[in-house]
């Protein structure tokens, strides 16, 4: 559409610099509304940014309709950039002309922190995430998750994966257990995926050999920590021919070294990257790490979340680094898809990755020989006639393979030090929450 030359375009509040005694028109949100005598001030925020804009008595028009801006109203301004020492960054806007695009009515809760308030309960601010979101600070999460993300993507494309999608409603249950969501499926039930596990194995024997994928995760469990949702992204890879869960766990640790490179590059200069190999340890040696310092175990071949986080400490003191892999989880806490050792059945060929102190990937080589599969499958007591679909992948050749299921939102709750994976989360769902 052709512009008539009198509109003049718009500039974003992060260009502005530079411009002094240009005109510009700036769009945006009314953060702060302060008057002063004959000269009425305002905060305008857009997605680059903040600019104080000033009007006086001078240009009646405007100063009137100033003053009966609401905070949060959207507003169109037109005005002179002058040089002011006084306002943040050197220079203001003096407004000529002003159209209010919105008007925004009495704020639920703050946008932007008042001086004098108390932090405000997170469950109203999720109510109202779309005003929560208008804060700088969360507006960088999700950039910080998009460099994330194009660095999985990157590492895993580079490296000869494909991307592949796989379906959210199943017919079975994936991994068994109560832990799924059912779902009406016209004459009959259907259940939302808890993770993508059985397809990502089906690439493997459709000869794939390398895959990745991102998409939604169902977990139907009544989970009130700060690291569970009953919704989440996961990531997910899943490669063939391997000889162990090390080639899984050299894959992950690179992929999260690019991951960390984009993050460091497109937002964070600050970040540091981690240095590989990454630390890796035993669930054993762990544990007698963990006795050492006299942290309680319940279990012998898993963790607690308490565990978790005093390794993640114990690790850094030691290392100085934020990651570690634990290797040889117990196979009675393990998926039975989850291969064992020849020589040790008490076992998994798995790991986990924590990262400051939190698991953010479970990973492992997977049971390709279908017996053996099945066998394990009936061990934990599971109903094997729903997974004959799933065992039958592997009856017409199948080649070695294994993968993991990462939590971005977790990886950037702690990258960014957030209270809860659900800060990390553009619209989070738990047990409790199901809008907006
Ligand atoms: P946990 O033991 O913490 O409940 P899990 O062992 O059930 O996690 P997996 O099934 O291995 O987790 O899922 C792979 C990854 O997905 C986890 O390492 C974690 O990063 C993420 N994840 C798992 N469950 C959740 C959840 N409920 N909410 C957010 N992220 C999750």
């Amino acid at each position: 559409m052709l512009k008539s030359k009198d509109i003049m375009l718009r500039t974003h509040v992060s260009d502005l610099k530079g411009k002094i005694s240009e005109q510009v028109r700036v769009e945006g949100f009314v953060q702060a509304r302060r008057d002063q005598g004959g000269i009425k001030f305002l905060v305008v925020r857009d997605v680059t940014g903040t600019v104080q804009a000033i009007v006086t008595r001078q240009n009646g028009e405007v100063f009137d309709e100033v003053a009966k801006l609401t905070l949060e109203s959207v507003i169109d301004l037109t005005g002179m950039i002058k040089e002011q020492k006084q306002a943040p960054g050197g220079f203001e806007i003096e407004i000529e002309a002003l159209k209010v695009l919105s008007v925004a009515e009495p704020l639920p809760i703050p946008v932007v922190e008042e001086k004098s308030g108390g932090e405000v309960d997170a469950a109203l601010r999720f109510d109202y995430r779309w005003l929560d979101l208008r804060k700088p600070e969360k507006l960088k999460i999700f950039k910080v998750w998009t460099a994330l993300e194009k660095g999985f993507r990157k590492y895993f494309s580079d490296n000869g994966y494909v991307q592949v999608y796989s379906p959210s409603i199943m017919g079975t249950a994936s991994e068994g257990g109560s832990e799924v969501f059912e779902v009406q499926y016209f004459d009959r039930k259907g259940y939302l995926a808890q993770s993508p596990q059985f397809y990502k194995q089906l690439a493997q024997s459709a000869g794939f050999e390398k895959v990745f994928m991102v998409g939604p995760v169902f977990r139907a469990e009544p989970s009130f920590t700060t690291r569970h949702m009953t919704e989440f992204t996961g990531w997910d890879f899943e490669l063939s021919y391997i000889d162990s869960h090390e080639d899984i766990m050299q894959a992950e640790e690179a992929m999260l070294v690019e991951a960390f490179k984009t993050v460091k590059e497109e937002v964070m200069p600050e970040l540091e990257i981690p240095t590989v190999p990454f630390p890796r340890m035993t669930m054993n040696e762990a544990k007698l790490k963990l006795k050492q310092v006299g942290v309680p175990s319940d279990k012998a071949g898993d963790f607690s979340s308490e565990e978790e986080r005093e390794l993640g400490r114990l690790v850094k003191e030691e290392t100085g680094h934020d990651f570690v892999f634990v290797t040889e989880y117990g196979s009675a806490y393990r998926a039975f898809y989850h291969m064992r050792p020849e020589a040790d059945q008490t076992v998994t060929k798995s790991y986990d990755l924590i990262y400051k102190g939190l698991e953010i990937t479970t990973g492992a080589q997977r049971e390709h020989r279908p017996a053996i599969l099945k066998q394990q499958a009936q061990e934990k007591g599971i109903p094997t006639d729903q997974l004959e679909s799933y065992f039958s992948f592997f009856r017409y050749g199948c080649p070695p393979h294994g993968g993991a299921g990462i939590g971005p939102g977790r990886i950037i709750m702690k990258l960014l030090d957030l209270e809860s994976v659900k800060e990390a989360t553009f619209l989070p769902r738990d047990v409790r929450r199901l809008t907006p």
